[in-house]
Protein backbone atom coordinates (compact mmCIF):
# COMPACT_ATOMS: atom_id res chain seq x y z
CA UNK A 1 0.00 0.00 0.00
CA UNK A 2 1.07 3.53 -0.85
CA UNK A 3 1.10 5.60 2.09
CA UNK A 4 0.44 9.15 1.70
CA UNK A 5 3.88 10.99 2.23
CA UNK A 6 5.32 8.21 -0.07
CA UNK A 7 3.01 9.06 -3.04
CA UNK A 8 4.89 11.20 -5.40
CA UNK A 9 3.06 14.25 -6.94
CA UNK A 10 3.10 13.92 -11.05
CA UNK A 11 3.30 17.24 -12.55
CA UNK A 12 3.21 17.38 -16.64
CA UNK A 13 5.19 20.33 -18.13
CA UNK A 14 3.00 20.49 -21.29
CA UNK A 15 -0.13 18.45 -23.03
CA UNK A 16 2.65 16.69 -25.40
CA UNK A 17 3.89 15.30 -22.07
CA UNK A 18 0.39 14.01 -21.25
CA UNK A 19 -1.00 10.25 -21.57
CA UNK A 20 -2.79 9.80 -24.22
CA UNK A 21 -6.12 8.31 -22.36
CA UNK A 22 -7.36 8.80 -18.62
CA UNK A 23 -5.58 8.16 -15.77
CA UNK A 24 -5.92 8.43 -12.17
CA UNK A 25 -3.03 9.12 -10.56
CA UNK A 26 -1.80 8.06 -6.99
CA UNK A 27 -3.69 5.43 -5.02
CA UNK A 28 -7.29 5.71 -5.12
CA UNK A 29 -7.48 5.40 -1.38
CA UNK A 30 -6.39 9.18 -1.64
CA UNK A 31 -8.53 10.41 -4.94
CA UNK A 32 -12.35 10.54 -3.28
CA UNK A 33 -13.66 10.72 -7.02
CA UNK A 34 -17.00 11.28 -5.70
CA UNK A 35 -16.45 15.07 -5.90
CA UNK A 36 -17.14 14.31 -9.77
CA UNK A 37 -20.39 13.58 -9.33
CA UNK A 38 -23.54 15.57 -9.36
CA UNK A 39 -26.34 13.24 -8.90
CA UNK A 40 -26.20 11.13 -6.43
CA UNK A 41 -28.21 7.47 -5.65
CA UNK A 42 -30.64 7.41 -2.70
CA UNK A 43 -31.57 3.81 -1.80
CA UNK A 44 -34.92 3.19 -0.50
CA UNK A 45 -34.53 0.19 2.00
CA UNK A 46 -38.07 -0.08 2.63
CA UNK A 47 -38.88 -1.40 -0.70
CA UNK A 48 -34.97 -3.12 -1.15
CA UNK A 49 -35.69 -6.87 -1.73
CA UNK A 50 -32.05 -7.28 -1.12
CA UNK A 51 -30.65 -8.84 -4.44
CA UNK A 52 -27.58 -7.38 -4.61
CA UNK A 53 -27.72 -6.78 -7.88
CA UNK A 54 -26.86 -2.84 -7.28
CA UNK A 55 -23.68 -4.40 -5.65
CA UNK A 56 -22.57 -6.56 -8.43
CA UNK A 57 -23.05 -3.71 -10.86
CA UNK A 58 -21.26 -0.84 -9.81
CA UNK A 59 -18.33 -0.04 -11.89
CA UNK A 60 -16.65 1.68 -9.02
CA UNK A 61 -17.06 -0.82 -6.30
CA UNK A 62 -19.10 2.23 -3.86
CA UNK A 63 -21.54 -0.07 -2.79
CA UNK A 64 -21.42 -2.00 0.28
CA UNK A 65 -23.48 -4.86 1.75
CA UNK A 66 -24.38 -4.28 5.58
CA UNK A 67 -26.97 -6.31 7.00
CA UNK A 68 -27.77 -7.85 3.67
CA UNK A 69 -28.77 -4.18 2.74
CA UNK A 70 -26.87 -1.97 0.06
CA UNK A 71 -25.48 1.39 1.41
CA UNK A 72 -22.99 3.71 -0.67
CA UNK A 73 -20.08 5.22 -0.22
CA UNK A 74 -20.66 8.54 -1.20
CA UNK A 75 -16.35 9.16 -1.22
CA UNK A 76 -16.29 7.18 -4.17
CA UNK A 77 -19.54 7.15 -6.00
CA UNK A 78 -19.40 9.44 -9.42
CA UNK A 79 -22.68 9.23 -10.12
CA UNK A 80 -23.40 7.25 -12.80
CA UNK A 81 -26.93 5.83 -11.99
CA UNK A 82 -25.70 1.78 -13.28
CA UNK A 83 -27.14 0.77 -9.99
CA UNK A 84 -30.50 2.56 -10.57
CA UNK A 85 -30.57 1.76 -13.63
CA UNK A 86 -30.48 -2.38 -13.15
CA UNK A 87 -32.10 -2.25 -9.51
CA UNK A 88 -34.91 -4.61 -10.18
CA UNK A 89 -37.96 -2.89 -8.55
CA UNK A 90 -36.68 0.88 -9.32
CA UNK A 91 -35.77 1.29 -5.66
CA UNK A 92 -32.70 3.73 -6.12
CA UNK A 93 -33.14 7.29 -7.12
CA UNK A 94 -30.54 10.22 -8.95
CA UNK A 95 -30.67 12.84 -6.71
CA UNK A 96 -29.35 16.09 -8.01
CA UNK A 97 -26.61 17.06 -5.69
CA UNK A 98 -26.81 20.52 -3.79
CA UNK A 99 -24.28 23.13 -4.59
S1 LIG B 1 -24.22 5.74 -9.20
FE1 LIG B 1 -22.67 4.48 -10.26
S2 LIG B 1 -20.83 4.71 -9.03
FE2 LIG B 1 -22.52 5.40 -7.76
S3 LIG B 1 -23.13 3.62 -6.58
FE3 LIG B 1 -24.43 3.66 -8.41
S4 LIG B 1 -23.36 2.38 -9.91
FE4 LIG B 1 -21.89 2.88 -8.28
S1 LIG C 1 -30.64 -3.68 -6.81
FE1 LIG C 1 -32.29 -2.59 -5.77
S2 LIG C 1 -33.46 -4.18 -4.75
FE2 LIG C 1 -31.50 -5.07 -5.29
S3 LIG C 1 -30.21 -4.76 -3.45
FE3 LIG C 1 -29.86 -3.02 -4.81
S4 LIG C 1 -31.31 -1.45 -4.12
FE4 LIG C 1 -31.99 -3.40 -3.26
Amino acid sequence: MIRKKEAKKIVFQSEKEMPMMPMSLGSMLYNKTGAWRNIRPVVDLENCIQCGICWKFCPDMSIFIENEFPYVNYDYCKGCGICAEECPVKCIAMVEEEK
